[in-house]
């Protein structure tokens, strides 16, 4: 099929790819010059595991390419995704700005029948504002021609994003045009060729959905974050209630792990525009509010364990920090937990070495000349001197370092572990001072 996927960002370039890799025709389309030129020059200007290669893959295969010419990239697809970025209004509330846009340039250029997908994260009832900016510009240009609106929200995780595109568990669709629906269904057979796994439903269902799995998964979060600091106080392990809790089937294992806070381009702005979208209607989501809250406090745990050791002055101390990206096997910096931190410590007079495995150059852009802020390209090179080493992302490579070597290399053997990486007896025994989240510290 002929594919258009207007925006080439995390979602786009994942989406195009994956359907090129199953034989579709497909043309990317993106705004930003600057990333298409590095994707037509063979680079890729987002990490994702195994994206490069597929890219690579499907371009020489001659199914995938990348433009700036709207008109072109209009006329290629029969079937048009918007994945364009949806950020915060200063309300809180989606800026749909960017979705319009799209569908004003899909409506500037199309002749003949188009399926128009929103893959992109909008507020319900926005399936409507995209057909009235569409049907505008057609009647601009006095042209007659007829279109189909379909939701179609994606729920890749960043860092996995490829796998959970190529295997979804499910794939939500939301229509009421039987030709869309065919459509779709085919577009979408070779991903779910071992079960049927394709829900069809209303648009505005379809919207609703992907808020309302986003704002469960970032309830999950902050529930065991209140958790794991009430279980400190008390004199419990939050990673032995996390376990006690998660054999249950009807919690399961996932998202219950206590940090410092979700963060990301994802969470964050899609509570708050649910609550927003409530609010506008006279609804208060009282749980998502609290939510939200103890999402904020989160963010500090880490830095008021440092403060409680070391006092608010932290003038002349210097810190190693492992971890940028607000979770492992991404660049995002989006909203990372990583940024709050290093404010913190840069603005009470510590400095700080940073080591992340990817996401060093995104932190450069969006932290640019912070003074007191270097970086190193290895963990064990941003220890020496350090009065203690910060832990803020889970990145494999952090799970099992020498600890011998950790020791040697630090001022203090201190470690503050806002992702419950290692065994606090191991800690003890290795000599260590550590302060994980939700558990007992070692002193
Ligand atoms: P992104 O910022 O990485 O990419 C968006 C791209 O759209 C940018 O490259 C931008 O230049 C381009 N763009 C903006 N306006 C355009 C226009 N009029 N025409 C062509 N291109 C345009 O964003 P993302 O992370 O890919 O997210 C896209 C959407 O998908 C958002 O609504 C987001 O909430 C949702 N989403 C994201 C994820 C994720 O993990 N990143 C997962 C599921 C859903």
């Amino acid at each position: 099929m002929k594919i258009t996927v207007i925006g080439s960002g995390y979602v786009g370039l994942v989406t195009g790819t994956c359907l090129a890799e199953y034989g579709n025709d497909v043309v990317c389309l993106d705004v930003d010059a600057n990333k298409i030129r590095i994707l037509q020059e063979g680079g890729v200007p987002i990490f994702e595991p195994g994206l490069e290669e597929m890219i690579k893959r499907n371009v020489s295969a001659g199914r995938l390419r990348f433009t700036t010419d709207i008109k072109e990239s209009v006329e290629h697809g029969t079937i048009q995704f918007i994945a364009v970025g949806t950020p915060p209004d200063e309300d809180g509330s989606a800026d749909l700005k960017y979705v319009v846009a799209a569908a004003r340039s899909i409506g500037r250029y199309m002749h003949g029948y188009k399926v128009i997908v929103d893959k992109s994260t909008v507020p319900v009832g926005t399936g409507d504002k995209v057909r009235a900016a569409i049907s505008d510009e057609l009647a601009q240009r006095g042209e007659q021609t007829s279109f189909a609106i379909v939701s179609n929200p994606e729920f890749l995780k960043e860092g996995a994003a490829i796998e959970d595109f190529m295997r979804p568990d499910r794939i939500v669709i939301g229509t009421d045009d039987d030709t869309a629906k065919d459509l779709m269904n085919s577009l979408y057979a070779p991903f779910v060729r071992n079960h049927d796994r394709i829900l069809f439903m209303d648009v505005r269902s379809a919207e609703m959905t992907k808020y309302a799995a986003n704002a469960m998964l970032a309830t999950r979060i902050s529930f065991m974050n209140e958790l794991a600091n009430l279980s400190e106080v008390m004199g419990a392990d939050i990673e032995l209630v996390r376990k006690g809790i998660g054999s249950d089937p009807r919690i399961g294992y996932h998202f219950l792990y206590p940090g410092v806070g979700y963060g990301g381009s994802c969470f964050p702005k899609d509570v708050q525009a649910l609550q927003r979208t409530a609010n506008e209607h006279g609804i208060s989501l009282k749980v998502l509010d609290a939510v939200e809250k103890a999402n904020q406090a989160q963010k500090s745990v880490l830095v008021d364990k440092i403060v409680k050791r070391f006092g608010n002055d932290l003038k002349g101390k210097h810190f190693a920090l492992w971890g940028l990206a607000f979770k492992p096997n991404t660049d995002d910096m989006r909203d990372a937990p990583s940024r709050v931190i290093i404010e913190y410590l840069l603005s009470h007079g510590a400095t700080v070495a940073a080591h992340d495995p990817v996401a060093i150059h995104e932190a450069q852009r969006v932290m640019p000349d912070w003074q007191g802020l270097s970086y190193a390209d290895s963990p064990m090179a941003v220890l020496p001197d350090a009065d203690a080493l910060v832990i803020v992302t889970e990145w494999k490579a952090f799970r099992s370092p020498d600890f011998a070597d950790v020791k040697t290399q630090l001022k203090n053997p201190l470690i503050f572990d806002g992702r419950n990486l290692y065994d606090p007896k191991k800690m003890e025994i290795a000599g260590f001072e550590y302060y994980p989240i939700g558990r007992q510290q070692v002193t």
